[in-house]
């Protein structure tokens, strides 16, 4: 699979699978603008990216301000002059039974992981447009099929993510632009740590065993679905959310 030409973004880009999905797209030729709050982080998967030979750059964006996000769209079209592939996959879990959340816990997963998704469309979409088209992948979960006990926001949320995927894949299936979303199943990064535990714990041995390929999904192995969707292998697909979760919707 080969990117050369083509600009990405990769929202949530300093850890986890949007840290390596900005490797793999920036190795398949991409030139790759991530976005995260952690400069830090950032400036290191920059550094990694453009020290192996490839192109990369960081903007500072909150996903949930608006001002962030035009600023982001703005800043990808000063650097590389278009926009090509967008991946939105900044998101936070929150784990607890539906009468302890707050109002302010559904505000803060709510904002970052639906209205995050659905700012950094409208200004993605604008500018594939302006380039000809694109590829949008979302980052859903197998929580945005299937419910589980003890994460009611959270589940909620990724749902709310299947269902701006399909709506703006309708809207935008005769325009050019394809919107797909990605499912994972568990998947061992920062997140699982905080949601099941560290390595050899007891709730991530759980976990792992719900998957019927009884282990826990690694980074890379979103990754390479998300630049499949991204990808003109993928060209008459639109409006999926693609599983890739070791057999747990088969289940
Ligand atoms: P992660 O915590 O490493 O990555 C999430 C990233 O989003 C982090 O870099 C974080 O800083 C960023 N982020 C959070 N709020 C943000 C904001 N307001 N603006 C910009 N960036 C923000 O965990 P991950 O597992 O790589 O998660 C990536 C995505 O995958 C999330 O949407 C998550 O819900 C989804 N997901 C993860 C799993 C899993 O098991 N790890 C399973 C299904 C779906």
């Amino acid at each position: 699979m080969t990117f050369h030409g083509k600009v990405a973004l990769v929202t949530g880009g300093t850890s986890g699978i949007g840290r390596e999905t900005a490797i793999q797209l920036a190795q398949a030729g991409a030139k790759v603008v991530l976005a995260g709050r952690r400069t830090e982080e950032g400036g290191l998967v920059v550094e990694e990216i453009n020290s192996n030979g490839g192109e990369a750059v960081f903007v500072q964006t909150d996903v949930t301000k608006e001002d962030q996000v035009k600023h982001l769209i703005d800043e990808t079209l000063r650097h590389f002059g278009r926009l090509d592939i967008a991946f939105n996959n900044a998101g936070i879990e929150q784990l607890g039974p539906v009468t302890e959340f707050t109002e302010a816990d559904y505000r803060k997963v709510f904002d970052i992981n639906v209205l995050g998704v659905f700012l950094s469309q409208k200004y993605e979409i604008p500018a594939m447009l302006k380039s000809g088209g694109g590829s949008i992948i979302n980052t859903s979960s197998i929580v945005g099929h299937v419910a589980m006990p003890g994460a009611s926001i959270y589940i909620a949320s990724k749902h709310a993510v299947e269902g701006i995927t399909k709506t703006t894949a309708l809207e935008l299936a005769g325009q050019g632009i394809r919107v797909n979303a990605v499912a994972p199943g568990a998947i061992a990064t920062d997140m699982i740590d905080r949601f099941a535990g560290a390595e050899g714990s007891d709730n991530r041995q759980w976990l792992a065993s719900q998957h019927p390929m009884g282990r826990l999904g690694q980074s890379k192995e979103i990754a390479a679905a998300v630049l499949y969707l991204a990808s003109d292998a993928a060209s008459f697909t639109t409006g999926i959310s693609l599983p890739v979760d070791g057999g747990y919707l088969a289940k």
